[in-house]
Formats: C-alpha cells, structure tokens, sequence
C-alpha cells in the first residue's frame, strides 16, 4: 500500500484486509458504479495514480464546492484500488441519492468504442464491489448495485460497462460476477 495526499492505493487483493480493519459506523445501503469518462485510459500512464486523483480532488472542491473528492473508491486499468474520500461521510456521486450509498468510480470511458476495460481493471472492478458488500452486509442485487445512468441523464459508467448500462444489463452481467466472486473469496454478507 501506498499513501500520498491522504489517498491510499492498495494492489487488488491488499484493499479488503485493509478494508476489514476500518471502524464505520454509517450504514450504506448501495453501492454507485461510474465511470470518470475524463481522465480516460489515454490519461493514465502506468504511474500517475496520485496524480489524477489530485487532479479529481482540485476539480470536485475547486470546481464543485464539495469539502472533498466525491467518491470513495477509485478503480484503475491496472487493477490498483485506490480508498479516496472517507466511508464515513456519504459520497457526493448522483444528486439526491448519496445517502448512505457508496462510489466507485471506475477510471476509463467505457462507451462504445471508446477504452477497452483491461482484464485486471475488470476484476479489481469486481473484487471492489464484492469486498463492500462483504463490509456493510450488502446482498448484490438491483436494489444495492447501481449505475449513474438509472438516476440522470448520462450514460455513465458507459453504454459498453460490463457490456452494457441497463438494469438488464445490470443484472445478466456484473451482480453474477459479483456474487460469483463473494464465493470465490469465501465471503458472507
Ligand atoms: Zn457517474
């Protein structure tokens, strides 16, 4: 693990003991998947994860006005985990639904034709998920695994996201691999 600027950045499989050990007392209820659509795969050189997420940080309290990073957990192509804002505080993700939810924001643009999500990228994705639901007792449904496209008019994590962002998409694609990976692991929820 790797701290800089109160951001840590954990290989895949160093997010969940760590993840284990944090007090938190809020409950979440959901989990947010999105895409940061910019910065893109084009903007991430193997070595610049501190970098963008400072970058992300400056453009959501400078730009925004919010007291922090907006989301929780970001994702890189390289399948590295990074734990950004505090669990403790409610994310600043979609307007009017960040009540007890948590953000991943999965770093890329994942529509059509645009980056094609790497192998690594796609189980850090849903290694993330999984080791959550673990942490707050979440059960992988529709109603706890959600995309920004359902809530407004966008399209992230991206019309290409696991193969596509619907709730039917949704549900035939990534909840069976996040349920599959909670057995691999051995996980309850
Ligand atoms: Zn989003």
């Amino acid at each position: 693990m790797r701290e800089e600027h109160g951001f840590l950045l954990f290989e895949k499989n160093d997010f969940g003991p760590w993840l284990a050990e944090q007090e938190i007392n809020r409950k979440k209820k959901i989990i947010q998947n999105h895409h940061t659509w910019k910065p893109d795969y084009a903007d991430f050189n193997g070595n610049n994860h501190f970098e963008l997420l400072q970058s992300m940080r400056d453009h959501h309290v400078n730009n925004r006005g919010w007291d922090d990073i907006g989301q929780h957990v970001t994702t890189f192509p390289d399948g590295k985990i990074a734990a950004c804002r505090s669990l403790k505080k409610d994310p600043a993700c979609i307007r009017g639904h960040n009540i007890g939810a948590i953000c991943i924001e999965n770093l890329g643009n994942f529509d059509i034709n645009k980056d094609q999500m790497k192998a690594e990228h796609k189980e850090a994705i849903i290694h993330a998920n999984a080791i959550l639901c673990k942490k707050f007792h979440i059960k992988p449904t529709l109603d706890t695994i959600c995309y920004h496209h359902w809530f407004a008019s966008k399209t992230c994590p991206g019309t290409d996201f696991f193969g596509g962002n619907t709730k039917q998409d949704a549900e035939e694609k990534i909840i069976p691999l996040i349920v599959a990976e909670i057995g691999i692991l051995g996980l309850e929820t």
